[in-house]
Parts: C-alpha cells; sequence; structure tokens
C-alpha cells in the first residue's frame, strides 16, 4: 500500500510523540526510507521540539538563577551579621581586657576607640538582622 506523504505529514506528529498504532507506526517507517521529504519534515519537528525544551531549560535555569542570588544576598546579610556580633563581642572583650588606667601625668586611658567601633558593629549586627527577618517574612508571604 503506497500512502501519500500528506497523510504521512498528518501522522508525523503522532509517530515522534510514539503515540500511534504498531500498524501506523511501521507505514510510517516504511516511508520514510524511501521520502527523505518526509525525514525532512520529521526532523524539523526533532529541532522544533527540542527548541521548546531548550526554551524551558532556559526558564528553569533563569528561576534557579534567581534563588541562587536571592540565596547570595541572604548568605551575605547572614555573614554581616555573624561578622559584626563577633566584632561587636571582640570590641567589648578588648576594651575591657586593655581596661583603663591612669599614666603618670594624671590622664585617664582608655581604649575609647573600641566602644563606637563596638557600638558599630552591633548596629550593623542589628540592621543584618532586621533585614533578614524582614526577607523570611517576604518569602513566607508569598509562598501563600
Ligand atoms: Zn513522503
Amino acid at each position: 500500500m503506497k500512502i501519500s506523504c500528506d497523510i504521512i505529514k498528518d501522522l508525523l506528529p503522532l509517530y515522534y510523540d510514539n503515540v500511534c498504532s504498531t500498524e501506523s507506526r511501521k507505514l510510517i517507517e516504511e516511508h520514510l526510507e524511501n521520502c527523505e521529504e518526509c525525514k525532512a519534515e520529521l526532523k524539523k519537528y526533532d529541532i522544533e521540539i527540542k527548541g521548546v525544551n531548550n526554551m524551558e531549560e532556559a526558564n528553569l535555569l533563569g528561576k534557579i538563577a534567581k534563588k541562587w542570588k536571592n540565596d547570595k544576598k541572604t548568605a551575605f546579610l547572614k555573614g554581616t551579621a555573624l561578622v559584626s556580633m563577633i566584632g561587636g563581642i571582640l570590641c567589648v572583650i578588648a576594651y575591657n581586657v586593655n581596661g583603663s588606667y591612669i599614666d603618670k601625668d594624671g590622664f585617664l586611658v582608655e581604649s575609647f576607640g573600641f566602644i563606637p567601633l563596638g557600638f558599630l558593629f552591633a548596629f550593623i549586627a542589628l540592621v543584618s538582622v532586621i533585614i533578614l527577618a524582614f526577607i523570611a517574612i517576604i518569602r513566607r508571604y508569598k509562598r501563600r
């Protein structure tokens, strides 16, 4: 039985998706062996569908990149908060370890520098934690 190219072309999507009957499949394969035009048509399907898959992949990659970027942002904030907390604590420790004494001229010598520095660290840590909490709240809100 000789089938026309038009019929084969109609069946090609089914053939490509592997949803046609074994009978049709056999007919299409037989026809494809002897018909370059329909073979080319089938190849076109392959390219088109691969193109769609690539687009989906690109979307997925975009989403992952976005998520990764967000995670990087929160990771940076967490790092900042942690470093600032440690810095603040170290300032308090350094201030207490250095202590204060009165030198021979009667001046009070203290490591004054550590006080504003400690406050600065504490402030940065506080701001980072607040932003992190804010991000966490927004994310939870979005998920609903
Ligand atoms: Zn053909």
